[in-house]
């Protein structure tokens, strides 16, 4: 069964920053068909749950009491990068508006809830790398052609 490294709070995985999950009603389908291996970048990058929201604001990622917590999002890009070719991993379903796991896109940097282009720091890593990015809306796509 092929494996795909998968955002942990899509499989239930209390991992966001207020403590919740964002569950996916598809986990099951996609458990017929590959191994998941849930990861979440913010948690494995060195932050608490719950934690602060962060943004994107240009290059750096700072939280909403300004504080600049760009190396726990990008420590938590790479070990999912590292766990992609531990396990021989091609493919990665993750969390839309995420400042990690955005594919598509992302929040301003402005905390006032206004969506932009763009991806997140283990999103953009990841594609950068050769691994196939979904986002979670995309998941139906991914099932129709496998
Ligand atoms: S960093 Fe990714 S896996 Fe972790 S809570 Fe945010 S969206 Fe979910």
């Amino acid at each position: 069964m092929e494996r795909i490294l998968i955002s942990a709070c899509l499989v239930g995985d209390n991992v966001k920053y207020d403590g919740g999950n964002n569950k996916n009603p598809l986990i099951d389908k996609l458990l017929e068909k590959y191994e998941l291996v849930p990861f979440c970048p913010e948690v494995e990058g060195g932050l608490p749950t719950p934690r602060h929201p962060s943004e994107q604001r240009g290059e750096l990622v700072v939280n909403d009491i300004d504080e600049d917590v760009t190396d726990n999002f990008v420590n938590g890009a790479d070990l999912a990068y590292n766990i992609c070719m531990f396990l021989h991993i091609k493919i990665a379903i993750l969390k839309e508006r995420s400042p990690s796991c955005g594919v598509h896109e992302v929040y301003d940097g402005t905390f006032s809830h206004t969506i932009i282009p763009g991806m997140g720091v283990t999103a953009a890593l990841l594609k950068r790398k050769g691994i196939t990015v979904y986002s979670e809306d995309e998941i139906p796509k991914l099932l129709e052609e496998n």
